[in-house]
């Protein structure tokens, strides 16, 4: 659903530096918002894992190939997918890296498959965006000239060049 027409259909949920979690009156669906604006390339917050573990759910970003973390603060699982996203979790400096400018009340959104190489649950984007991708999937189902398109983790980066290369194989 598209939901930055109407900012008062949200309840506000919580505070935090530079951000605050609103909730979405018509679906229910959190969300992170700012409450500072930022410029692209600046850095948001520098994020830890509360917990490793080894297979994907909704709320982890994955590390490594058998690592999936917990994000910690525990508020930033509210920053959900775009296809045009605004913020990208960089899993090697473990900072939130703006990628675009940012205005204050914006929605942080990030590309699931910029840091999932396999999703627990394939689900059906409603961004609206005029590129979504429609089927979100881990970046080894996203074909590679929509991947292109966007700014991975090295992980992910390094990931889809060693698939590419073995798909030259045969
Ligand atoms: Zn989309």
């Amino acid at each position: 659903m598209s939901t930055q027409f109407n900012p008062t259909h949200y309840k506000h949920i919580s505070s935090h530096p530079h951000c605050e979690v609103k909730q979405n009156l018509a679906n229910e669906q959190n969300g992170l918002f700012t409450t500072t604006s930022f410029s692209k390339g600046e850095v948001i917050i520098v994020f830890d894992s509360s917990k490793i573990v080894d297979t994907p759910n909704y709320l982890t970003v994955q590390i490594s190939e058998q690592k999936h973390i917990h994000l910690s603060p525990e508020y930033l699982q509210y920053i959900n997918h775009s296809c045009e996203p605004n913020v990208l979790f960089n899993t090697t400096t473990m900072e939130l890296e703006c990628l675009t400018d940012i205005a204050i009340g914006d929605e942080l959104s990030f590309f699931y498959p910029a840091t999932e190489w396999k999703m627990s649950q394939q689900f059906a984007c409603h961004c609206g965006k005029p590129s979504c991708v429609g089927l979100i999937q881990g970046a080894s189902e996203i074909p590679n000239e929509v991947l292109k398109k966007y700014k991975l983790t090295d992980f992910i980066s390094a990931m889809a060049k060693k698939y590419n290369a073995l798909l030259l194989l045969f």
